[in-house]
Parts: structure tokens; C-alpha cells; sequence
């Protein structure tokens, strides 16, 4: 062959060599850069481990009814852990696939009672924007600005009745405008609620009628409750008697670490308000950079202590209640009441704060 031919077999063949490797590198970083079965931040890996406890603690009520003492409060936990981590995957998904996320999202709503769907309109686009403000479905002061422990313990009743307008809302909506998310709310029902009739059937199959349901009532009926009320519990005391039109005032964080640990950093709201896409995990660093600028009385170092101050001392000694920091949410800068009609929210709405939208 003459040499002219034998450079141009070189190119084609370095050529050759350079797409191969570079399809190769590209279906390599695919596969093994960012697998979609993975978590997008390493600290999920332990939201992972506790997804999966769920059903092992849920499941052994069912093969031990005996053991109901010791682990039905394991499964409270565990439920509140789901409504926890079903919030943090709305706002930053775990994942990187799609259709991984959604899955996800089905298996934490058996454990904490509720379609994932419901945080985007009441949560995302709803409180996120409005920060217990008029129009905000779950404002603190709705009937009225006192914080006591009857107010505190029925506002779960009172904040849910005003989110199932804004979350049927978003459901008409997304029948009308939006049908890709309209079947994706109605599979999320359709899993929660099958998988639920699917528990019980088991439970009674097992253990008979009375027995089944009893199990069935403390492995997942009570823990999802429980789940559901505390997760408006917390929203109440993070933003009871806090400033919403304060840049750093408008939410009350909880800094104990080990409360913060058991609950995904869940205490530090106030960062998690100022970045709501952040991963649950960041939310340390961010907390740190506007501590300094928060009012005191909205750094609370334990949960416990602030129930125990709120709820049993300020009844007789008021000055351990809270009080007002700054402006309250009903008094606005404009001098315009604002209605406390649920503000609306648009099922096509997309954002930072809509990303599973
Ligand atoms: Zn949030």
C-alpha cells in the first residue's frame, strides 16, 4: 500500500477509535455517573435505609401482633419520618429518574397516609409562597392569634379542612389543562389507597377480623395519623407568632442536633424557607450563613423544652408563651387586610418550588 494511504488508514482508524471511546465514555457516564436507581446526594442514602425499615417494622406487627408494644412506636416514627421525607423529595427530588421519584413518592405515601401530589398545591405553591400570610390555606391565626395547647393540638383539623379546597382545585385544574398530571395524581391515589385495602385484607386474612384490624390500625392506620398531625403541628409551631415580611424572622427553627438528626434537619426552617430547593442535608451550612440575623426568640435549641414552655409554664406564667416577633403576618406594610380566602395555584405552574409539578 502506498504511504499516503496507509496516513489515511491512521486517521480513520484514530478516528474510529476516538468515537468508539467517546460513545463508550458517554454510555459509561449514563450508566455509571448518574444511575437513576441512586440518590442525587449521598446523605439520602440514609432516607433510603429508613424508607426501607418501614415496611420491616410495619410487616412484623403482622407475622408478631404480640410485638405491637415495642414496635408500633417504631412505625410512628417511621411515618413521621415519611411525611418528612416526602416534603424534603417534593421540594428536591431524591433521584434522578423521573419515574424512580415517582415510585418513591407512592411508597412513602402508603406509610404516611396521603398522595405525595398534596404538598405541591398546599405546600409548594401555596404556603411557600404566602408564608402564613392571608391566603396561605395554613395559616397559624385563622380563628385567632392565641398559641396554647388547644389551639396547637386542633390546628391539624382546622389546616386540613382549608387545604382540600386548594388541593381539589389543582386536581380540576390538571383535569382540564394538565393530563399527564391528572393520571399521575389519580395512580398516586389509586396506590395509596389499593395498597392500604390491600394491607387490611391482609391483616384479616392473617389474624382474623378483630385481631387484623387492630394490627392493620397499629401498624399504618395510627402512624399515618399521627404522621399527618404532626406534620401540621410542626408548620404551626415554626410559624406561630413569627414575622412574615422579615427576611430572616419568618419561620421559628428547632437547632438540637439530635432532633434535627431523627428528623432530616426538619428543625431548620427558616433556612429551609429561604432555600427551598436545597437538599435536606445542606441545610446546616445555610442555617449557619442567617443565624446571626435571627431573632432569638425564633432559635429554639429544644423541641421539647419549647412544648413544655408553651403548652405547661405560659398557662400560668404567660412570659414562657410566645410573642409576637416583629409584624404579624395580618398586619401588612400596605395597610390592605388581605382576604383569608385560599390563594390560588395554577396545575401547570412549574419553578423551584413546584419541581415535582
Ligand atoms: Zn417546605
Amino acid at each position: 500500500m502506498p504511504r499516503g494511504g496507509t496516513a489515511i488508514m491512521g486517521i480513520f482508524e484514530a478516528r474510529n477509535a476516538f468515537h468508539s471511546w467517546n460513545s463508550w465514555s458517554k454510555w459509561c457516564r449514563k450508566a455509571y455517573a448518574s444511575p437513576p436507581m441512586l440518590p442525587r446526594y449521598s446523605a439520602d442514602y440514609r432516607t433510603i435505609v429508613w424508607a426501607l425499615l418501614m415496611p420491616v417494622f410495619a410487616l412484623t406487627q403482622y407475622a408478631r401482633p404480640d410485638l405491637i408494644l415495642y414496635l408500633s412506636p417504631v412505625s410512628f416514627y417511621l411515618a413521621m419520618c415519611a411525611g418528612i421525607m416526602a416534603h424534603n423529595h417534593n421540594h428536591c427530588p431524591t433521584f434522578k429518574s423521573r419515574s424512580v421519584n415517582g415510585f418513591f413518592g407512592c411508597w412513602l405515601s402508603v406509610f404516611y397516609g396521603y398522595p405525595t401530589f398534596a404538598w405541591i398545591p398546599t405546600h409548594n405553591l401555596n404556603h411557600h409562597k404566602l408564608v402564613n400570610k392571608a391566603g396561605d390555606a395554613t395559616i397559624t391565626w385563622r380563628f385567632t392569634d392565641r398559641h396554647n395547647a388547644f389551639v396547637a393540638g386542633t390546628y391539624f383539623f382546622v389546616s386540613a379542612y382549608y387545604q382540600s379546597e386548594p388541593i381539589k382545585a389543582y386536581i380540576r385544574k390538571a383535569r382540564k389543562s394538565n393530563r399527564a398530571l391528572f393520571r399521575q395524581i389519580v395512580w398516586q391515589y389509586v396506590i395509596w389507597g389499593g395498597s392500604h385495602a390491600l394491607l387490611i385484607a391482609l391483616a384479616v386474612t392473617l389474624l382474623g377480623f378483630f385481631t387484623g384490624l387492630k394490627v392493620w390500625i397499629f401498624a399504618f392506620g395510627l402512624p399515618a395519623f399521627f404522621a399527618l398531625w404532626t406534620m401540621m403541628f410542626f408548620n404551626y409551631v415554626q410559624h406561630v407568632h413569627t414575622d412574615p415580611w422579615s427576611a430572616h424572622n419568618h419561620s421559628r427553627s428547632f437547632t438540637g442536633k439530635l432532633l434535627n438528626f431523627l428528623m432530616f434537619n426538619n428543625g431548620l426552617h427558616a433556612a429551609h424557607h429561604e432555600q427551598a430547593g436545597a437538599n435536606w442535608s445542606t441545610l446546616w451550612g445555610l442555617h449557619a450563613k442567617i443565624e446571626g440575623e435571627i431573632h432569638p426568640d425564633l432559635k429554639q435549641k429544644s423541641f421539647w423544652w419549647f412544648c413544655a414552655k408553651s403548652y405547661l409554664l405560659a398557662p400560668i406564667m404567660p412570659r414562657f408563651g410566645t410573642h409576637q416577633v416583629g409584624r404579624a403576618p395580618f398586619d401588612s406594610p400596605t395597610g390592605d387586610a388581605g382576604e383569608l380566602k385560599t390563594d390560588e395555584v395554577d396545575a401547570v405552574e412549574s419553578g423551584v418550588n413546584a419541581v415535582m409539578a
